[in-house]
């Protein structure tokens, strides 16, 4: 059955990929050499331009990989990318490595990325492992708690934030253009996923928005992981929703419901409309706080 779900997966992915309007990727020039590229279908990729490299911010995952790759040339005027930067290890931000590291680039990510991706544990999300990819997309430069790109001649820095989407989220911060890659810790106008099985958390995720909102402003630009360019009003708004949908939960928690009981009072209707999606829906939403609230796995 598990075989049969996965190649159902796939075909459909190839479907849509072919099926989809021309150009399948669009990129937009925010300036000073950065572009976003996005396809809606795996995560926003960030592109810096900066003469002698060419930095890549995530590389998504087949079967896209030779259209990101039309695009990213197409960006840069024939280039190929010296390095790429992980957000963090989910197979929709990392499985196109092999191909970019092929092309020549170096392959950066906090070390919980590095440790995840080397001892993979399979599941929906990462898919493939080594063995079946190869070793060709693993990271060979790793990040602790932040790090200057000076050295890629970027004005900027990669910063992490523990236990938010994953243990391994860094953003891509460059406030020379006043643009900001957010990795997962935003899908703009969508209930986030929180990868409570892979380090992260609620309180964490809320504290990591707090932290960018405090050192961003009305003009910053923001590359969401998923879901359009977006403004601080969107990572506020983004924050306040987890706020107020985690305290309500709590709130039930506390007066002794089940997660049941909580599911059939829908804590969470009226942010339905605005935040429900096809992955992560309202009644999955309030499992992820309620789970993140009492620490139960089911
Ligand atoms: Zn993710």
């Amino acid at each position: 059955m598990l075989r049969t779900f996965t190649t159902a997966i796939t075909a459909s992915l190839v479907l849509a990929a072919g099926t989809m309007a021309q150009p399948a990727f669009e990129t937009t020039d925010l300036g000073d050499g950065v572009y976003m590229i996005a396809n809606d279908r795996a995560g926003n990729v960030g592109l810096i331009d900066a003469g002698d490299n060419l930095i890549m911010i995530d590389t998504q995952m087949p079967p896209f990989l030779d259209d990101l790759e039309a695009a990213v040339r197409e960006a840069s005027g024939g280039g190929a990318p010296t390095l790429v930067i992980n957000t963090h290890f989910h197979g929709d931000h990392v499985l196109g490595n092999a191909h970019f590291a092929a092309l020549g680039a170096a392959i950066l990510a906090h070390r919980n990325v590095a440790e995840r991706l080397a001892n993979p544990v399979h599941n929906e999300l990462t898919g493939s492992t080594p063995d079946t990819l190869g070793e060709d997309y693993l990271p060979n430069i790793e990040v602790g708690q932040a790090m200057m790109l000076t050295g890629f001649g970027v004005t900027g820095e990669v910063l992490h934030f523990p236990n938010a989407h994953t243990d391994g989220d860094i953003i891509v911060n460059l406030p020379g253009s006043n643009i900001i890659h957010m990795g997962d810790l935003l899908f703009s106008g969508r209930y986030p996923f929180i990868d409570l099985d892979a380090g992260g958390s609620v309180e964490g995720f809320i504290a990591a928005l707090d932290e960018i909102i405090g050192f961003s402003d009305d003009e910053t630009r923001f590359i969401a992981g998923h879901g359009p360019l977006s403004t601080r009003d969107d990572i506020i708004a983004s924050r306040d929703m987890l706020i107020e949908g985690r305290a309500r939960v709590a709130a039930l928690v506390e007066e002794g419901h089940d997660l049941a009981a909580i599911q059939e009072q829908n804590p969470l209707a009226d942010f339905h409309d605005a935040w429900n999606w096809g992955f992560i829906t309202t009644e999955r939403m309030v499992w992820t706080f309620y789970r993140d609230i009492t620490g139960l796995t089911e």
